[in-house]
């Protein structure tokens, strides 16, 4: 079989080439002969410049392919000549498209060939799909044999995950804290070029993969704060981490900031079945705690490629010192290190984001107590891949307090499943200090953006404090805390206990916009909207109660 590869020398292809020459293949290299990686000596190397279109036809003329890999295309410009160049050249094009082409924010996990590609933050992803896009109309309209592979972020010994090279292992050296964007515990995937190029050359010359897309990637999912912690681990330097805002980063780097907020501030988890359903031989091995160790041994152990860019450097500096004096400056608390990585949101997100984050968690109640009432639970992310997923970390979107009503489960209720909300329990719906500080610790620390307080009809304990008595025990300081409810209720028209239901959920909604220090000043600065609701027993649907401030 009669290989090209346009590059062919960098990162993930060289590997690539190292296994065709090994498998036998008949391959060839495209390129201006400039890396510093050798390719194998039985590689047949073409010198030429992929961009100069003229000098590339000649260097081709004469030869017929069976596959044109181009390692290098990233723009509609690139693929349009490679058409050109190839059309009558070769019985396979495959186009190396990106993982990061897929829709942020993710739809859904784990990512399949048939998520959506959209990417509205960065000009990279979306450049790769206006490819993708062309490739595909040709193969429509033209037969044009292509196959695009989606790689997550694919590493060897010299590409450290953290930004960039050598410069983390540095910084960790000369003490300094290295940069992780917002509170880096979403979830990344990186994949060993050993392990990419076992599924990437199961598809050359393969027709059934003509008009397809790929993803080959690791199953393997980690924490930026855990790949950090690997990599400081295995060049043995302690670790100090800075986290800080991806949107604050961008403020300063444009590029790198969009690359976060494109791409790697992200939760991914890739599903790669197709490509193994093809590629049995596909079994992705290399555990990130060994390519820790691999990139280690080549900056910190053998010194290889140890420059520092020290205008990244200083900027890095510059980044971490602005970010914690604008810290200091918003609050009057004392600055440590955790409340420091705690906050950071506080101070990122602007409100207008947050005013949305909270309609949008609001709008997935919404729908799911819709499908509920309908009969149509989905049962989403009520899986064993879900749990999978959250068990590294939970971002819930919306505290619910509800009352421990048998009948009133809301993750039933609002159709929703592991990791998605945060949900406190009392009889009557109401909070104590204790109360408050889960909703506390949910909003502060887990980013919660949306606070439902949701009352039930003919709840019980609040029909007991409207019926009166001696209540026994500790129920005493449950009808205690719900009678002011009701005594307000009293002077109202109408049925008085619906009316002292009604009062319980708007008291401790005030309870909770009223609390200090903290969840006072979320609510003043717009930064979480809190919301009363009642669930009615017969029908199943939630009402949610209008309200003039978040
Ligand atoms: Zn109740």
């Amino acid at each position: 079989m009669k290989v090209l590869f346009i590059g062919g020398t960098g990162v993930i292809s060289s590997e690539c080439s190292k296994l065709c020459v090994e498998n036998g293949i008949d391959l060839f290299l495209l390129n201006r002969g400039k890396s510093f990686r050798t390719p194998p000596a039985k590689a047949t190397i073409i010198n030429a410049d992929i961009r100069d279109s003229g000098s590339t036809q000649n260097a081709v003329a004469g030869y017929k392919f069976d596959v044109v890999v181009d390692w290098i295309a990233f723009n509609e410009e690139h693929v349009k000549n490679d058409f050109e160049l190839f059309k009558d050249k070769t019985k396979q094009y495959i186009f190396i498209s990106s993982a990061s082409a897929y829709q942020k924010p993710i739809p859904k996990l784990p990512i399949t060939e048939e998520t959506p590609l959209a990417n509205p933050f960065w000009a990279y992803s979306r450049a790769k799909i206006d490819c993708e896009n062309f490739l595909m109309k040709m193969h429509r309209e033209n037969g044009f044999p292509v196959t695009i592979v989606r790689p997550s972020h694919t590493y060897d010994e010299t590409k450290n995950p953290l930004k960039v090279d050598y410069l983390p292992f540095h910084r960790m050296k000369n003490n300094k804290p290295i940069i992780i964007q917002d509170d880096g515990n979403s979830l990344w995937t990186l994949t060993h070029t050993k392990d990419f190029a076992k599924g990437f050359v199961g598809l050359l010359g393969n027709p059934v993969t003509i008009g397809e897309a790929y993803n080959i990637t690791s199953d393997e999912t980690l924490t930026w704060n855990e790949i950090a912690k690997l990599l400081a681990e295995k060049a043995g330097y302690d670790l100090k981490i800075a986290h800080i805002p991806s949107e604050f980063i961008r403020q300063y780097d444009e590029e790198w900031g969009d690359g976060l907020l494109g791409d790697k501030a992200h939760s991914v988890k890739f599903d790669n079945s197709k490509i193994r359903n093809i590629v049995p031989e596909f079994n992705p091995q290399i555990k990130f705690t060994e390519g820790a160790a691999e990139i280690a041994d080549y900056y910190v152990r053998r010194k290889m490629n140890n420059s520092v860019d020290a205008d990244l450097d200083l900027l890095m500096d510059k980044i971490i010192n602005d970010f914690s004096n604008k810290y200091r400056r918003k609050t009057n608390m004392k600055f440590t290190r955790v409340v420091f990585a705690v906050l950071t949101f506080l101070i990122s997100s602007s409100l207008c984001l947050i005013a949305q984050k909270a309609d949008v968690s609001l709008k997935k109640l919404q729908d799911g107590n819709k499908r509920f009432v309908a009969g149509k639970p989905e049962h989403q992310n009520q899986t064993k891949a879900r749990r999978e997923e959250v068990a590294k970390g939970q971002k819930p979107f919306a505290v619910v307090i509800t009352c421990s009503d048998s009948r009133v489960p809301p993750e039933i209720l609002f159709d929703q499943g592991i990791g998605d909300l945060f949900v406190i329990r009392t009889a009557g719906n109401i909070l104590d200090n204790i109360g408050l500080g889960s909703i506390e610790y949910a909003v502060e620390h887990l980013k919660v953006p949306l606070v439902v307080v949701l009352g039930h009809e003919r709840c019980g304990a609040v029909d007991a404090t409207v019926k009166g008595g001696e209540a026994p025990g500790h129920i005493k300081a449950l009808v205690s805390n719900i009678a002011r409810a009701v005594e307000k209720a009293r002077s109202k028209k109408g049925d008085l206990l619906e009316n002292s239901i009604k009062q319980n959920v708007d008291n401790v909604v005030e309870q909770i916009r009223k609390s200090k220090p903290i969840l006072e000043e979320f609510v003043h600065e717009k930064k979480i909207k809190v919301i009363g609701a009642r669930y009615d027993l017969d029908d199943g649907a939630v009402s949610f109660f209008k309200t003039d401030s978040h």
